[in-house]
């Protein structure tokens, strides 16, 4: 037989990808304690050890490490753990995940999860705003800090302590995800020239930073398939009544779940940044529920009725019918909530490219958001970012 039927079949599968372990929500939250298998979008030859790669490297220092701050930047030069190497058939899920060593290469797996839905949004890939002066991001994995954070050239990652007990953050998905919605889209708009930013940078770098958390955590279809089934389809739950959303295990969705407006927030940069999240996740909800229409498993009069002064009668019926279709049809649910995802996923991704970062305020920000999206998903966020007061109509 010819080398070559051994050889081609061999490379192509080492192309498919790589797998890890990732938790789509920290394992002591209750429904999650179980990793998910994913595929990153990674060929194995491309992974050394590490896990290191063309755009990333793990350092885990040895000892206690302190945050970088102005005057200590990356590389870490002290020792470091050994480096975590790919199992024999190049994979990483041969590791238990829950193990000292898989904290870098959970750090490193969720890096490249968010970054191939970003990559895919954008559709190029995303060259890093330090990438003249480190080709490569630094993750290190555990600091000796309550905290986390990304900069020029890192990711570090601290712990939270809540009664004596420490949670890595290297195991918090959101966590990653937030701090690499900082970089992606300091890596789109470019970094502010000055130091006198107006207010709304560090606003709008929050808000965004949340929803890159809330839609990359949308991608695991564990995720979707929880959050579907434990409200029947039905996000109105989530959203408008908030019975769940106070006591909802996932972060992303506790924080997105709000009614706040500009008029009602503090100056305080995260409670400013409410508002804006809201809107998209509302956005998100009224592309599902189109969707839906669309499809039939949902009533028309859903899209002509604004959900904010839905009757308690009203939201039973809805519940019911929702209920019904739902379990005949759950599939159809989840292909509308990943459509609806994507709607505004890609309109925040294509977003960036319009922005000054010099001269951002919240509401060019929100128009530019309206303007790369598309249909009934652009008027649907335009009209929310005129709920929140964030877009003021002229
Ligand atoms: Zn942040």
């Amino acid at each position: 037989m010819s080398p070559y039927l051994n050889a081609a079949p061999a490379t192509a599968e080492t192309r498919l990808g790589t797998r890890f372990w990732i938790y789509p929500q920290p394992p002591f939250i209750p429904g999650y304690e179980q990793p998910d298998r994913v595929w990153l979008n990674i060929p194995r030859d491309e992974i050394s050890d590490g896990p290191s790669d063309i755009l990333m490297y793990v350092a885990d220092p040895l000892f206690d490490k302190q945050p970088y701050a102005s005057g200590s930047l990356p590389p870490f030069t002290g020792p470091c753990h050994p480096p975590v190497r790919a199992g024999p058939d190049r994979h990483f899920d041969y590791l238990d995940p829950q193990s000292r060593s898989y904290l870098g290469v959970h750090a490193y797996a969720c890096v490249h999860f968010v970054l191939d839905v970003w990559h895919s949004y954008l559709e190029r890939p995303i060259a890093w705003f330090f990438r003249e002066i480190y080709p490569q991001l630094e993750i290190v994995p555990l600091v000796d800090w309550q905290n986390a954070q990304a900069g020029y050239g890192f990711l570090e990652l601290g712990y939270s302590d809540i009664g004596g007990t420490r949670r890595p953050y290297a195991l918090n998905f959101d966590s990653i995800a937030h701090e690499m919605g900082h970089l992606i889209s300091l890596s789109e708009t470019g970094l502010p020239a000055g130091l006198a930013r107006g207010d709304d940078f560090f606003v709008f770098s929050e808000a965004f930073s949340d929803c890159v958390s809330l839609i990359s955590f949308l991608h695991f279809d564990s995720a979707i398939d929880r959050l579907l089934r434990r409200t029947r389809g039905n996000l109105l739950l989530y959203n408008e009544l908030n019975r769940f959303a106070e006591t909802s295990p996932e972060t992303q969705i506790r924080l997105a779940t709000n009614f706040r407006r500009m008029s009602e927030v503090t100056r305080e940069v995260h409670d400013r940044a409410l508002p804006f999240i809201g809107a998209i996740f509302d956005s998100i909800v009224d592309a599902y529920h189109f969707r839906l229409v669309k499809s039939g498993h949902a009533e028309g009069r859903l899209l002509e009725t604004d959900l904010r002064d839905l009757t308690a009668e009203d939201f039973d019926r809805f519940r019911m019918l929702t209920a019904d279709a739902f379990s005949s049809d759950p599939l159809a649910f989840k292909r509308a909530l990943v459509t609806a995802r994507d709607e505004i996923g890609r309109a925040m991704a294509k977003s960036l490219r319009m922005l000054d970062p010099d001269n951002l305020s919240l509401e060019f920000a929100a128009r530019a958001i309206v303007n790369a999206a598309h249909g009934h998903a652009a008027d649907r966020l335009n009209e929310n970012f005129i709920w929140r007061e964030i877009i003021i109509p002229s």
